[in-house]
């Protein structure tokens, strides 16, 4: 694709957001929600202000536009912490509190949860969230199109596998009214009804030779499907045996050295060897397992695709004990329940759920139907006045116990807001943050104990929302999700059709609608861990302004057969940006196959004094249901420690 062609072709000239010279304050079209950030004042010369940005009634950060997720902003005392500066003279806050949870992310916002209802709704609990929004990775981007609601998520997408979360997971979200089944009704399987397939391909010139939309993935016999695309011969010729054959390709081994051989091999390397794929076929497939991995087919094990029904395995039988190391994705995941339980903003809804529920006033309505359309008031998070505050735009630097090292009689978190640093004191800590960062933070903890935090690199990843004008052109060339295997964004989608309580999904091709593009930035040919730290690398030097011209330039030259102009359709981008996106989770090619109390994950998240550790990271597991999980196992123990004080002090 012509990535280098003029920036005016793709409209750049038209300014529909303050760039990445603002980085992270981008102005959604048709309001005025520009947050008061206090690093502007100082980066213009101007003295900082004590002034609270969140209390402003306009503050309202689902609706900002540009390079959102992890900003600049966001990572500027994270960052500094990481490179050695320290906080000495912390100002004291007046208020004491029972908990303090670190990461106002699902896992955080899930330990206030439990917390409450373990010690009661007096507990006096605070939450000190780094970034400018709640939720951590499942966010709310919010449109508006003349006086019609788009909204959209910029991180976690669904409630995946429902039927396989825990029993405590499960209830949280009953208990804040979530009916996984009425996903049935409220999901369009006319519209959509493969939701976790796509329907089209993308071939771009400069990998394919030429620009080439092809629909009917899936729908056409894979032959007939190949035979339209501009792969060579033997590349289509190697695909279509691909998918179809049914060969044992290691009929010379018995089935558990079938499972270790696949376990130890990776699926570039099983398809070249033992399928003998021709190589002109791997572009195609390189970048299959970027959604659910963040790294290509050289870097995840062919064990676990033979596991998620990838081709080339049905010619085997894989039948009895699991091999050695399967990865998470396969051990943990239900084929069976369709990939339909979605909110319009993803996740972002069981987050606005949970805060509803903790903070009196923070959003209107009862139902699950009625968060979809709610504006919530962020000036009510952080009021003294309730049990429970949830404190924006507050970075972690340290968290320590306070007393003696066997009996600590209370925790003190530090804190760095608008350039400033607090201490606040409580009873207790969880935290909800990610692994990489609590060493730092911590810096008491048992050198093996660190090690095993910083062992896992998560997995960086960009999710963009374009608003678009109409959808005509997707209608007119038969397309509604895409996968782009040689481009800038491998996945180009309409927005899944829901429809929920007032929320409507945007059915006609005339109306506007969101399309969500997603980038793994990650290399081939390394580990996966240097491959994601490499990605974290370059998506920390890729500005704004770079992710715009692919966006318009990749968008034209697919849709512009179809009449789609990016100079006049696109109406607003948001890039939310994950440098730290996915948990890590292990991988046989690359990770040694330890017993459980062993795993890195286990031996980071044990509880030191007062304080203990939830988040995804703690669990191995990039989903919302170990995020909640971990959370109940936190403060499980945190609320046990104190139980046993009170008991002790009792008797
Ligand atoms: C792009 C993307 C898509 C995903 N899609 C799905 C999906 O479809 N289904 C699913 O189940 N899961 C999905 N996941 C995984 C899921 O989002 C996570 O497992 C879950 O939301 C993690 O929640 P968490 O609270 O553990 O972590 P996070 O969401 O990362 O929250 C941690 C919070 O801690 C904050 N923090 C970090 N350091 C500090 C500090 N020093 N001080 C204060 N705060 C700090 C961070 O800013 C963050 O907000 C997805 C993840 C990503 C990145």
């Amino acid at each position: 694709m012509g990535y280098g062609e003029s920036d005016d072709k793709f409209g750049m000239d038209r300014r529909i957001t303050r760039r990445d010279f603002l980085n992270g304050v981008g102005i959604a079209v048709g309001t005025s929600l520009v947050p008061f950030d206090h690093n502007w004042l100082e980066a213009f010369g101007l003295p900082r202000s004590s002034f609270s940005s969140e209390k402003q009634p306009d503050y309202y950060p689902p609706a900002l536009t540009g390079m959102r997720g992890t900003t600049d902003v966001a990572m500027q005392a994270g960052h500094a912490l990481r490179d050695g500066t320290t906080w000495p003279n912390p100002t004291r806050d007046a208020e004491r509190y029972d908990l303090v949870v670190v990461g106002g992310g699902i896992s955080g916002l899930s330990a206030a949860y439990f917390y409450r209802k373990f010690v009661g709704l007096h507990a006096r609990i605070l939450v000190l969230e780094n970034l400018d929004d709640f939720g951590g990775h499942a966010r709310r981007n919010e449109y508006r199109a003349e006086d019609r609601m788009l909204v959209g998520y910029g991180g976690t997408q669904s409630i995946d596998s429902p039927n396989r979360w825990s029993k405590h997971a499960k209830a949280l979200i009953e208990e804040l009214g979530v009916d996984v089944e009425r996903f049935e009704k409220y999901f369009d399987r006319n519209v959509d009804p493969e939701p976790s397939e796509w329907d089209s391909v993308f071939f771009d010139k400069e990998t394919f030779g030429q620009d080439m939309l092809v629909p009917g993935r899936g729908k056409l016999p894979w032959q007939e499907f190949f035979a339209k695309t501009p792969l060579s011969a033997e590349a289509k010729n190697d695909l279509t045996r691909l998918f179809t054959e049914k060969v044992d390709y290691l009929s010379h081994l018995s089935t558990w050295q079938k499972k270790v051989l696949l376990a130890k091999t990776s699926y570039k390397d099983y398809l070249l060897k033992f399928v003998k794929l021709h190589p002109a076929a791997l572009p195609y497939v390189q970048k299959q397992t970027y959604g659910l991995y963040g790294v290509g087919i050289d870097a995840v094990p062919a064990a676990d695709l033979a596991g998620l029904g990838y081709p080339g395995f049905s010619g085997m039988d894989l039948s009895g004990p699991p091999g050695p190391g399967l990865g998470a994705e396969v051990t943990q995941r239900d084929d069976s329940a369709p990939y339909i339980y979605h909110f319009p903003d993803g996740n972002a809804s069981i987050a606005r759920l949970l805060v509803r529920a903790l903070i009196p006033g923070s959003a209107p309505g009862t139902t699950m139907e009625d968060i979809v359309t709610a504006k919530m008031n962020y000036s009510t998070l952080d009021d003294p006045k309730n049990h429970v505050r949830l404190r924006l735009n507050s970075t972690v630097v340290k968290a320590s116990n306070i007393g003696e090292p066997n009996d600590p009689k209370e925790v003190e978190v530090v804190y760095v807001r608008g350039g400033q640093a607090h201490s606040v004191r409580a009873n207790t800590c969880v935290l909800a943050c990610w692994n990489v960062v609590i060493p730092y933070m911590c810096q008491d903890l048992q050198r093996k104990q660190k090690d095993a935090l910083a062992y896992g690199v998560k997995v960086p990843l960009v999710y963009v929302n374009v608003q678009i004008r109409n959808w005509r052109a997707f209608e007119k060339l038969g397309l509604r999700k895409a996968r782009c295997p040689g481009s800038f964004f491998t996945t180009v989608d309409l927005d899944y059709p829901v429809s929920m309580g007032a929320y409507k999904y945007p059915a006609n091709p005339d109306d506007p609608c969101v399309v969500h593009m997603e980038r793994i930035p990650c290399g081939a040919g390394a580990t996966a861990r240097d491959q994601q730290i490499a990605g974290r690398i370059e998506l920390y030097h890729t500005p704004f302004a770079t992710f715009e011209r692919n966006i318009r330039s990749q968008l034209d030259h697919m849709l512009a057969p179809g009449g789609f102009n990016a100079a006049t359709d696109i109406q607003a981008i948001t890039v939310n940006r994950w440098p730290h996106g996915y948990a890590y989770e292990y991988n046989s090619l690359f990770d040694p196959n330890w017993p459980e109390k062993e795993r890195p994950c286990v031996i980071g998240r044990q509880p030191f004094g007062r304080i203990s550790i939830a988040n995804s990271d703690a669990g191995a597991f990039a989903y919302t249901s170990c995020a909640i999980d971990q959370a109940y196992r936190a403060v499980r123990e945190v609320t046990r420690f104190n139980e046993k004080k009170t008991g002790e002090a009792a008797s």
